[in-house]
């Protein structure tokens, strides 16, 4: 959860920080100080990302010739905050606050980096590698912690302008005369709405951007006593039990499907490969493929902050309404769905892609992930609330269910989109059919729960009255 607002400049008061000894002309050192703020600015990011690197370097590896832990780097650096300041000089003068904020940073990088290989393993694609050290020529960055205003106070200027003030100090030993030891750096900002509380600041000089980091809000909220079951649709996203559905803007995706499609075809005729592998060609290719390629890119990133900006306000919309939230455990369908896994016989750490989901394209992973990131949102708003219960339910035969006798067969479902039971004749959208199954599935597991406990997971447990047996169950979910 993070607000973003550009930086408009950057001004220095009080003394000239410090930034570290300098060669000089006669083979000597000296130290070196900057009143000019670009310099600061560029000096503060070097620090934080040295930091960084210094700490990244006490992360192992696993070595397969050696069969051990190696680590990531040529050495490690077991050096405290306080040792670096001492020993590496351009250190001394850094803000505390800059200079402890790598350690969770680096450390959150690197167990995130764990969790996607996991999973990214998990469903047989390729896994990438583990996060490796800042690029010195990457992008510029750096990082202050708020700390209960401890330093990177942010103040409210006028209207639309506000400015964050990083305040640092000089060594003793380096203080100049006639001039204080503490210097302050202020960085004008434009904004747009309220600056909320917030726990770090994020400094992205390249984009002169900055970055507030805060704690999600809980939705606001009051008990409505509603339950809702969510199934995924055919033709709609979401299918609702309460019998509505909410929908992706399909349209405003299509286009921009369509455009990407387009340039792609575009961008393969004008390749002139002369003989080179496409992979040899990507290294070294004409002006034009690297425009389109961004264009392409530009695209891909608009329909992803479509989806996303959709996700936000239909999960919020969800949890505002519904006490109660029912949907399907999508691990455990995933496992249910499971598709072969076909090994690559030239590359055995890669798959190849299965040809069906491949064929079906980005409309289709625009759906996958859409589901996905739906039940990961509504995750954390319902943990922040206390007031909301989400359960998440194995979703085995609840489309072949009927919702009103219980009967289970295959023939209850007459097309994609129609559901007819075949015992008591009842019929309706086969989606929400599912969907008031999932909630009454989940109203069930939800009896007999810790009551604190805000998300619920259901373990994966085959329904044990399959059948004409399933019409012995009669209870019912209150409304
Ligand atoms: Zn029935």
């Amino acid at each position: 959860m993070s607000q973003k607002v550009v930086i408009e400049r950057v001004r220095l008061r009080g003394a000239a920080p410090y930034l570290g000894m300098c060669k000089i002309d006669d083979g000597g050192y000296a130290p070196f100080y900057s009143e000019n703020p670009d310099v600061v600015m560029d000096w503060l990011c070097d620090a934080w990302r040295c930091r960084y690197n210094q700490l990244r370097s006490r992360r192992q590896k696993w070595d397969r010739e050696k069969e051990g832990l190696v680590p990531v780097g040529r050495d490690t650096d077991m050096r405290t905050d306080r040792q670096v300041r001492e020993e590496c000089s351009w250190l001394a003068a850094v803000p505390a606050m800059v200079l402890q904020s790598p350690n969770r940073i680096e450390n959150t990088d690197w167990w995130a980096a764990n969790k996607r290989r996991k999973t990214l393993k998990k469903k047989g694609q390729n896994p990438g590698s583990m996060p490796r050290f800042k690029e010195k020529h990457g992008k510029r960055m750096f990082v202050c912690w708020y700390n209960n205003g401890a330093n990177a106070r942010y103040r409210q200027l006028n209207k639309h302008h506000g400015e964050v003030v990083i305040t640092g100090q000089n060594p003793g030993k380096y203080k100049l005369d006639g001039q204080p030891c503490r210097w302050e750096l202020h960085i004008r900002v434009r904004v747009s709405q309220r600056i909320r509380a917030y726990t770090s600041v994020g400094v992205h000089w390249d984009d002169r951007t900055l970055v507030f980091i805060n704690e999600p809000l809980p939705v606001e909220r009051r008990v409505t006593g509603a339950m809702v079951g969510i199934d995924r649709g055919v033709k709609h996203t979401l299918a609702l039990s309460d019998g509505t559905f909410q929908d992706l803007p399909h349209k405003r995706l299509k286009k921009i499907d369509k455009r990407i499609r387009s340039l792609q075809k575009s961008q393969a005729r004008r390749v002139n490969m002369s003989g080179k592998t496409m992979k040899e060609y990507r290294k070294n290719p004409s002006k034009t493929y690297k425009r389109v390629q961004k264009e392409i890119g530009i695209l891909h990133r608009k329909a992803h902050n479509i989806i996303n900006d959709w996700q936000q306000k239909t999960t919020t919309r969800l949890v505002r309404d519904y006490d109660i939230i029912s949907m399907e455990n999508l691990q455990l369908s995933d496992m249910t769905k499971k598709a072969k896994k076909k090994e690559d016989p030239n590359n055995p750490k890669r798959y190849l892609p299965n040809g069906q989901a491949a064929k079906r394209g980005l409309n289709r992973s625009m759906r996958a992930a859409s589901l996905g990131g739906i039940s990961q949102k509504l995750e954390y708003k319902t943990q922040l609330s206390m007031t909301n219960r989400l359960v998440l339910i194995n979703p085995a035969y609840t489309s072949q269910t009927c919702s009103e006798c219980h009967y289970c067969a295959k023939e209850n479902r007459k097309s994609q989109a129609d559901f007819q039971c075949e015992q008591c004749g009842m019929s309706m959208n086969a989606d929400v059919n599912a969907a008031i199954n999932i909630l009454q599935r989940g109203y069930e597991h939800l009896l007999g729960v810790d009551d604190a406990q805000r998300v619920i997971t259901e373990q994966d447990t085959r329904p044990a009255n399959r059948g004409k047996s399933a019409s012995a169950r009669t209870r019912k979910t209150p409304t």
